[in-house]
C-alpha cells in the first residue's frame, strides 16, 4: 500500500510538472524576448563601462531563457525546472539591480514589487518560490535606505502585499493544478484498469474454457488476420522478388475414437485427454501455426507455411505421430490418434466454402482408414458436390412416389430352394435420375434422413407382403438411426399390425457398425423386434468387430458373410477365412449366409465352408416383386422337398 501511495504521489508530482512544463517555458520565452528586445535601448541611455555592464547582464539573461526554453521542450525533472527558474530569477533581479546602480529612480523599486509577484506566479515548488521571493527581497532591502521616509513605507506596504497576495495566489494554483494532475491520473488509471478488463473480457471470450485454446470466434479473428498479412506479403513481393512468399494452410483435425474414451473412462478422462492433445497441438504448432478448438474434439489449425504441399503434408504427419501416442490420464493408458483434412487458402475466396474443403478432405481422411492427413483435391471437390445434390434431392424427394424396391433370393443350400428375399431400395430422383444404393443410402445416414426412406422401404415392403397369396419371407435393411430410435421402432411394429403382418415372414439386417453407436440403445430395440417375433441378422459380417462376447448378449439368428470376402474364391486362404467365419457362427448357434456368390466356384466355396445359405447373382439380381414370384414359381417346378425359412 505504501509502495502504491509512494508510487502515485512520484506519478502526480511528475503529471505536475508536466503542467507547469509549458507555462514556465512561456515564461521563459517572454523574458528572452523582453531582454532581446531591451538590449538596443540600452545604448541610448548608457555608455562606456555602464554600457557594457548593463548590455552583458541583459545578454546573459537572455541567453539563459533562450536556453531554457529549448531545454524545456523535453519532459524535465523538478529539479532541474527549479534550477533554471533560480537562475533566470536571480539573473532577472540583477538586471534591476544593475540599472538601479546606475541610475536609481525611486519609482523604479516597483519593479521588485512585479518580480515578487512574477516569481511567485511562476515557481514550480514552495522551496524554488521561496528562494527567489527572497532575491528580489534583499535586492529590494538595500534600496530601502536611499528611498525617503514616506516612500519606504509606501513601498514597504506594496512589497509585502505583493508576497501575501502572491504567496496565496501561488498556493491555490498549486493546488488547482495538483488537482488537475490527480485527476488526469485518476482517469488515466481507470481507463488502464477498464483497459485491462477489457483484455481479460476479451481473453476469456476467445478461448476455449477447457484446454485454453484460442475458440471458434478466435479462429474466424485469426484466419481473417492471416488472410490479410498474406495478402500483404503477396503484394510486397511483387514489388520486391527476393521477399519470401507464404501460403495459408487451412487444417482440420478430428480426433479417431474419442467417443469411445468418453464412453468407456467416462467424461472426465475425455476432458483431461482433450487437454492433454490440446498440448501436443500447442506444442507442435509453437509461433509457426495457430490452433483453436472449435468444439468436442475437433481443433482447426491455420499454418503459414512458403513450403510445398509435400512439406505440409510431412508436418501434418509429424503432428499426426505425436497424437497417436499414448496418454496416461489418471493412471490408465489411453490411445487416440487424429485424421486431418487440409486445403490451402485461396486468397480471392470466402473462408467458409473454404472450411467445408478442408472438411470433405477430413471426411475422405476418415472413410480412407482414419490416422491420416489429406489435402483437398477436385476430387474431393467433385464429390463432395455430388453428395451435396444427392442430399438435396433427397430432402426434396417426395419418397413413396419415388423409392421402389426390389428383391434378390435368398436360397438355401440344403434344399437348393429360394427362402427368403432381401428387400433393396432403388431411387429415382425426378431431378438427378437415379442413384446407385450405396450412395443415397449412405447420403441419407449422414444426413439423418434415412429414417424416412426405411419407413417408406418397411411400408411398401409390407404392403407387397400383405398382398402375396403365399407370403415369401423377406429381409430389411435397418440403418444406425433406425436401431437407436424408438420413434421409427414404433412405427415399424405399428405398420406390422396396420398390414397384419407375421413377424416369423420379416427378418431385419443390422450392421455392427450401426449397433457399436449405441450398443445398449441398439441391444435393447433388436431385443424388443425379436420377441415380437421378427428375425434379426447381422450384416456385412467379416468386416467389422466381429467380436463374440456382444454377439452372444444380442438376440442374432444369422450372420450374413460380406460380400467382398468372397472375392478370390478360389483362393486357399479365403477359404480358410470364410470357414472360420461359417464356423463361428456355428459356435454361436445361428445360421451364415455368404454374399456375392456370382460363379459355380463361389457356390461349390460356400459349400465345402458349411454356408446354411448363399446370396448373389447366380441365383438371381435384385428383381421386381413380379419377377420374385415368377422365380419362385419356376422354383417350385423342381419338384425338390419343401423349403423352410428356419435357418
Ligand atoms: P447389402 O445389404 O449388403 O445388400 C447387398 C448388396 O449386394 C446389394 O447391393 C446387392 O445388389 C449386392 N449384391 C448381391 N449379390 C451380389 C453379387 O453376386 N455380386 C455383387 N457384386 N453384388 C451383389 P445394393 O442393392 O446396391 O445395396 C447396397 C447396400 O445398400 C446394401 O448392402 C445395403 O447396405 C444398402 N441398402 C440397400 N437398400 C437398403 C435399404 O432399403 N435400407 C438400408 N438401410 N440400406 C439399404
Ligand atoms: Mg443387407
Ligand atoms: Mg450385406
Amino acid at each position: 500500500m505504501a509502495k502504491l501511495s509512494a508510487s502515485m504521489t512520484s506519478k502526480t508530482a511528475s503529471a505536475v510538472q508536466e503542467i507547469y512544463r509549458p507555462i514556465i517555458r512561456g515564461y521563459f520565452a517572454v523574458f528572452a524576448a523582453y531582454y532581446l528586445l531591451l538590449l538596443p535601448t540600452n545604448f541610448f541611455y548608457f555608455e562606456g563601462f555602464d554600457l557594457w555592464a548593463v548590455v552583458g547582464i541583459a545578454s546573459l539573461t537572455s541567453v539563459i531563457a533562450v536556453v531554457g526554453f529549448f531545454r524545456l521542450r523535453e519532459k524535465t525533472e523538478i529539479e532541474m525546472l527549479e534550477r533554471l527558474l533560480v537562475v533566470l530569477n536571480f539573473l532577472v533581479v540583477m538586471n534591476v539591480v544593475t540599472t538601479l546602480n546606475l541610475m536609481f529612480e525611486p519609482e523604479k523599486m516597483v519593479y521588485f514589487v512585479i518580480l515578487v509577484m512574477l516569481f511567485a506566479l511562476s515557481s514550480v515548488s514552495t522551496r524554488q518560490s521561496v528562494l527567489s521571493i527572497v532575491f528580489a527581497c534583499l535586492a529590494f532591502l538595500t534600496y530601502v535606505p536611499r528611498l525617503e521616509t514616506s516612500d519606504q513605507a509606501t513601498y514597504g506596504f506594496l512589497i509585502f502585499g505583493a508576497i501575501m497576495a502572491s504567496l496565496s495566489i501561488t498556493y491555490y494554483l498549486r493546488k488547482a493544478i495538483t488537482y488537475i494532475a490527480t485527476s488526469k491520473l485518476d482517469a488515466e488509471h481507470q481507463l488502464e484498469e477498464a483497459r485491462v478488463v477489457g483484455e481479460s473480457l476479451r481473453h476469456k471470450s476467445l478461448s476455449d474454457s477447457l484446454t485454453g485454446l484460442p475458440n471458434r470466434r478466435a479462429f474466424f479473428e485469426a484466419l481473417r488476420k492471416s488472410k490479410h498479412d498474406i495478402s500483404r506479403q503477396a503484394k510486397e513481393s511483387r514489388d520486391d522478388p527476393k521477399a519470401q512468399v507464404q501460403n495459408l494452410w487451412l487444417i482440420l483435425v478430428d480426433l479417431d475414437g474419442f467417443k469411445a474414451v468418453n464412453d468407456v473412462h467416462g467424461h472426465l478422462v475425455g476432458d483431461l485427454l482433450l487437454k492433454e492433445v490440446s498440448e501436443r497441438l500447442m506444442a507442435h504448432c509453437g509461433d509457426t501455426a495457430h490452433v483453436s478448438r472449435m468444439g468436442g474434439d475437433e481443433f482447426n489449425i491455420i499454418l503459414k507455411s512458403s513450403g510445398d504441399e509435400t512439406e505440409v503434408r510431412a508436418w501434418c504427419d509429424e503432428l499426426l505421430e505425436e497424437l497417436a501416442k499414448s496418454y496416461v490420464i489418471e493412471g490408465r493408458y489411453v490411445r487416440v490418434s487424429g485424421s486431418m483434412g487440409c486445403k490451402m487458402m485461396d486468397l480471392t475466396q470466402g473462408a467458409r466454402s473454404q472450411i467445408n474443403e478442408a472438411d470433405y478432405a477430413l471426411m475422405a481422411a476418415k472413410k480412407q482408414g482414419k490416422n491420416r492427413t489429406v489435402i483437398f483435391t477436385e476430387v474431393h471437390a467433385r464429390q463432395a458436390d455430388e453428395r451435396y445434390k444427392v442430399e438435396q434431392a433427397l430432402r426434396f424427394a417426395s419418397l413413396p412416389d419415388e423409392i421402389e424396391l426390389l428383391y434378390q433370393p435368398q436360397v438355401d443350400l440344403r434344399h437348393n430352394r429360394i427362402v427368403r428375399a432381401e428387400a433393396l431400395a432403388r431411387w429415382s430422383s425426378p431431378i438427378i435420375g437415379e442413384v446407385e444404393p450405396s450412395k443415397f443410402i449412405k447420403v441419407a445416414e449422414e444426413s439423418g434422413l434415412i429414417t424416412q426412406i426405411t419407413l417408406t422401404v418397411v411400408e411398401q415392403a409390407f404392403r407387397t407382403l400383405s398382398m402375396w397369396a403365399a407370403p415369401v419371407p423377406i429381409a430389411i435393411n435397418l440403418s444406425c438411426h433406425d436401431l437407436i430410435s424408438d420413434p421409427s421402432i414404433d412405427q415399424i411394429v405399428e405398420m406390422a399390425e396396420e398390414f397384419e403382418i407375421d413377424p416369423a415372414l420379416v427378418e431385419f439386417e443390422v450392421t455392427e457398425t450401426a449397433m457399436m453407436i449405441d450398443l445398449d440403445k441398439a441391444t435393447t430395440n433388436l431385443k424388443r423386434l425379436s420377441e415380437i417375433g421378427f428375425s434379426i441378422a447381422l450384416d456385412d459380417f467379416g468386416t467389422g468387430y466381429s467380436n463374440f462376447s456382444y454377439l452372444r448378449r444380442l438376440p442374432i439368428e444369422k450372420l450374413k458373410v460380406d460380400r467382398s470376402l468372397m472375392e478370390n474364391s478360389g483362393d486357399p486362404m479365403t477359404e480358410k477365412v470364410l470357414f472360420s467365419l461359417a464356423g463361428m457362427a456355428r459356435t454361436l448357434g445361428v445360421a451364415c449366409l455368404l454374399e456375392g456368390i456370382e460363379s459355380e466356384v463361389d457356390l461349390l466355396v460356400a459349400k465345402r465352408v458349411g454356408a446354411d445359405a448363399v446370396q448373389g447373382f447366380l441365383f438371381g439380381q435384385p428383381m421386381s416383386a413380379d419377377e420374385l414370384t415368377k422365380a419362385l414359381a419356376k422354383d417350385a417346378e423342381k419338384k425338390v422337398s419343401p423349403a423352410t425359412a428356419t435357418y
